[in-house]
């Protein structure tokens, strides 16, 4: 079976990049912060800035591949900058990514990037995980969480 999203195996190039949208997705993920658009409280929840959220309803995690990743505990999803800048900023990623950093910038920074996805992208168990180990009080700020979340 082939797949023709399937994204080559050595992304090398900027042209590389610009041809898979996933490569391109884990870049900018990895390459712009998420952090860069929203404010982030100091225990690393936040305002959802995918929904309509008034109280930090989301956390910021930071992927094995240097990236950052939002989780929204109302929506149970996944968002990295790269959605932030295609649903918040409905703006073209790659035009973006080229307005932040130069070509030869972001061809510095890609050698930086591991693009063997499967090794590197997380399931959301293992991020929770992961965290958790590094975080103490996560199993707190879950359960807390949920029983806000049961409450309302
Ligand atoms: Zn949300």
């Amino acid at each position: 079976m082939t797949q023709s999203s399937k994204p080559p195996t050595t992304i090398t190039g900027i042209e590389d990049l610009f041809k898979s949208k996933r490569a391109l997705k884990q870049f900018i993920s990895a390459a712009i912060p998420l952090t860069n658009f929203i404010d982030v409280y100091p225990n690393g929840t936040t305002c959802c800035p995918f929904h309509e959220d008034s109280t930090p309803s989301a956390k910021i995690f930071n992927e094995k591949d240097g990236s950052q990743k939002l989780y929204c505990f109302t929506e149970h999803k996944m968002y990295s900058s790269y959605d932030y800048i295609v649903l918040i900023l409905k703006q073209d990623p790659k035009t973006f990514l080229l307005s932040e950093i130069s070509e030869e910038d972001i061809a510095i920074s890609m050698r930086t990037v591991d693009f063997s996805f499967e090794k590197t992208e997380s399931t959301f168990s293992e991020l929770i995980n992961d965290s958790a180990k590094r975080l103490p009080d996560m199993d707190r700020f879950l359960s807390c969480l949920y029983s806000h979340a049961i409450s309302i």
